[in-house]
């Protein structure tokens, strides 16, 4: 047996869990990364970063005091910054006690999955998921249960939500803004979901949180407006990350909220400190330091709205199927297609690069980033009008 055999079972799991993106970014990521490639694959920086982003950082790094780069608590005023800035976006009195920074969602994820899942507690999540929220829940030894979002707009489905909640159901991990949807899931559907955690929390005395990966809560198109469930469910957790605001997702940084409302908060603080402490978890001091001017930076919306219109027009004229997304980077395409691997490898085979819905649990589907840029989509047009008339 090799030793990759022998890594406990939830490490194989985990890693089985991504094969699908895997096996396709491996083929074709070192490709659509290179001069002349259309990248539509992820959601990455196709430009050089803001200026007042980069120029932050430099200042960011300047120690001030031989403490400056010390282990520590994290820096309270970027812990403030964070707080009042969330709670004005989303309408919430967030206590800068209920806050964690953290290195970008993933983390703040892995936090909450570490400290909240008993083997073998079942985390619920929607499908299709981002990518990697299986692998990390085996990871951490829970047993992830999908949950199908239906119809073209990918809806709860909050009766099959329901009856896939058991006794060791421990948390519901939702996505609002939805990848690859791009669907902001409105407060009629989080009051609804939120009625069926509770009673099913006092049904079994055993409380079910919910997590919610707001990571896209500031990618929002005209007319759209962010909605969090912690308006609806006292015992939310907000994810929340600069890689989409900012969009240099490599340079680690993001936070962990409570709702305010949350039961038990104080509690809660001092586990979720040690086991963020403990982990390596918040950012990089540079980081922590640029964080109250971070948090009043976004990047070209208007550009990536721009991109979304015309990609959404000139798809539908060709016979593509699609909805317009409400927020987020990414347009979710039915295929032409059957096969959306087989798909994506003919636009590939172009020069042009996307991604597969079997990446995603929905086979039939492809996604293109809005992060390309505009001559990508002058170059990949083209090409993606041949590819809609392909049918097997
Ligand atoms: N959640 C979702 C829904 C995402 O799409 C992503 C990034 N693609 C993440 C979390 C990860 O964010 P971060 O880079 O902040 O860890």
């Amino acid at each position: 047996m090799g030793i990759a055999e022998q890594l406990p079972e939830r490490s194989r799991r985990s890693l089985a869990a991504g094969g699908a993106l895997m096996a396709f970014l491996m083929k074709y990521g070192p490709r659509a990364a290179a001069p002349g490639a259309c990248d539509f694959m992820a959601g990455n920086p196709t430009e050089l970063p803001l200026p007042e982003y980069v120029e932050a950082l430099q200042k960011a790094v300047v120690a001030d005091s031989p403490a400056y780069y010390r282990y520590g608590p994290p820096w309270q005023p970027a812990i403030d910054a964070v707080a009042q800035a969330l709670g004005e976006r989303l309408g919430l009195p967030i206590d800068p006690q209920d806050v964690v920074l953290t290195r970008g969602a993933a983390s703040g994820l892995v936090l909450l999955l570490r400290l909240l899942v008993e083997r073998g507690d079942e985390v619920l999540m929607m499908s299709p998921p981002w990518f990697f929220y299986e692998s990390l829940v085996l990871q951490e030894g829970g047993e992830p249960v999908k949950v199908p979002l239906i119809g073209e707009r990918f809806d709860l489905d909050l009766p099959a939500i329901e009856a896939a909640i058991t006794p060791r159901t421990r948390i519901v991990l939702l996505n609002t803004p939805h990848n690859p949807s791009g669907r902001i899931y409105p407060l009629e559907d989080l009051t609804g979901l939120a009625t069926i955690l509770q009673e099913a929390s006092e049904r079994h005395g055993r409380r079910i949180f919910l997590i919610s990966d707001e990571a896209y809560a500031r990618i929002l198109f005209t007319g759209a407006r962010m909605v969090t469930p912690a308006h609806a469910y006292p015992s939310t957790f907000l994810l929340h990350t600069y890689s989409k605001s900012i969009l240099a997702p490599m340079q680690r940084a993001g936070y962990m909220a409570m709702a305010p409302a949350m039961p038990d908060r104080e509690a809660l603080r001092m586990p979720l400190l040690w086991a963020s402490l403990s982990m390596g978890g918040p950012p990089d001091t540079g980081m922590q330091h640029a964080m109250p001017e971070l948090e009043r930076m976004l990047i070209d919306l208007p550009a990536i709205e721009r991109r979304r219109d015309r990609l959404v027009a000139a798809l539908r004229a060709m016979g593509y199927r699609l909805e317009t997304p409400e927020a987020g980077f990414y347009l979710f395409i039915h295929s032409p297609m059957p096969d959306a691997v087989a798909f994506c490898d003919w636009l590939a085979e172009r020069g042009v690069f996307t991604l597969p819905g079997e990446a995603f649990e929905r086979p039939g589907y492809f996604r293109m980033s809005l992060t390309a840029t505009d001559e990508m989509v002058d170059r990949a047009l083209p090409i993606l009008e041949e590819a809609a008339k392909l049918t097997a």
